[in-house]
């Protein structure tokens, strides 16, 4: 893609968001992690467009519109497919006889709410098993080598809406079990480690949990589990749980959103305790026509914190001490797509070595 033909992306600047880089600047910036089918997207937004988007799907209905709009829009748009915390309770675990009782079974407080559940329980779709789940992921991500799986995770805050479509969302007393969020994820993230996707991970107070996942999957996994890389989104771990992660996980990436960090001031000393290698930036947005400016705004964030320069001219010539934040985030998104994040030597002991490592942090692992 050239400048050529672009309109000059400063022009469509939002009020109260910073001025944006110049086209040839852009389409080298990548929003790691946004929700563009969630909004109506028009043939202009996507012509406009002038940076690579993460398209993440997070329930049935999205997984169709993610792959519609990969389909349409090779260049700019990378598929990921996957079912969001959020709506795992809309999955089922074995198959079962009634909706009724999946979520019954589901909801251990539902008769202390009869009244809540059931004016809840017509809303709800029948769920779809698990390995049905699975099968359709295999199915999207194999028909796209790019694919990441996302947006997948979990979260101990968010508790279920009696119409996730109503605004304002009225909440239910119902939240989803954690062990059937951990359930549907580690499924999900097998499939991923099967086919050597990378993974966009929500946690949202789950910064323990999350850990210890991790540490499980590099456990069982060796290698095949730093094959792929994982980027935590809109991360709001604690500086000290981060570079723990670091530490232990060559593959872990981390990356932030003005929508999300913003809201806290953790994220800027999370970005200064971050290696530079590993931090990615996003938007984390609904509507395709503020994706560049929210992730350009993060850049910046960035580019302050970590005292690099901004571009505002491309030049492909430049030595590494000479790059300034776009190229410096460009080339860490590079290393996130390629994977294989295995340290030289290690290969053939990898799952022993991994082994000892786990123990020596946590002599509980087995
Ligand atoms: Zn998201």
């Amino acid at each position: 893609m050239s400048g050529q033909g672009i309109p000059d992306a400063r022009s469509q600047s939002l009020s109260g968001l910073p001025e944006l880089g110049s086209p040839a600047v852009l389409r080298h910036v990548v929003d790691v992690h946004c929700h563009p089918t969630d909004s109506e997207i028009s043939q202009l937004s996507m012509d406009r467009l002038p940076i690579t988007i993460c398209a993440m799907a997070t329930r049935q209905a999205d997984q169709g519109l993610v792959r519609d709009l990969a389909a349409a829009h090779p260049d700019k748009v990378i598929p990921c497919f996957g079912y969001h915390p959020w709506f795992t309770h809309w999955i089922s675990l074995a198959y079962v006889s009634s909706k009724r009782q999946h979520y019954e079974e589901l909801f251990p407080n539902w008769r202390e709410n009869v009244d809540a559940f059931e004016r809840l329980l017509p809303l709800l779709p029948s769920p779809i098993p698990l390995e049905d789940i699975i099968l359709d992921l295999r199915q999207n991500l194999e028909a796209f080598p790019k694919a990441m799986l996302g947006e997948v995770g979990l979260d101990r805050v968010s508790r279920v809406p009696f119409d996730y479509f109503s605004s304002p969302r009225e909440l239910t007393p119902f939240y989803v079990p954690f062990e059937h969020q951990l359930a549907v994820l580690e499924a999900q993230i097998e499939l991923a480690i099967e086919l050597g996707r990378n993974i966009s991970v929500h946690s949202v107070k789950a910064q323990k949990a999350t850990v210890d996942l991790l540490g499980r999957l590099h456990l069982k996994h060796g290698d095949r589990w730093r094959r792929l890389s994982l980027d935590l989104h809109s991360c709001a771990f604690s500086p000290q749980m981060w570079m723990d992660v670091e530490r232990r996980h060559p593959n872990a990436f981390l990356s932030l959103s003005t929508a999300i960090n913003s809201r806290s001031e953790n994220h800027r000393a999370l970005i200064a305790a971050c290696s530079p290698h590993r931090i990615l930036i996003e938007s984390d947005f609904h509507c395709v026509d503020e994706c560049t400016e929210r992730t350009w705004a993060m850049l910046l964030t960035v580019a302050e914190i970590k005292g690099w320069e901004v571009e505002t001219t491309w030049r492909d010539d430049l030595e590494e001490h000479q790059w300034g934040a776009v190229r410096r985030l460009e080339h860490n998104w590079r290393v996130f797509e390629k994977g294989n994040h295995i340290i030289p030597g290690t290969q053939k002991k990898g799952r022993r070595r991994a082994q000892q490592t786990e123990m020596s942090v946590n002599p509980l692992v087995k």
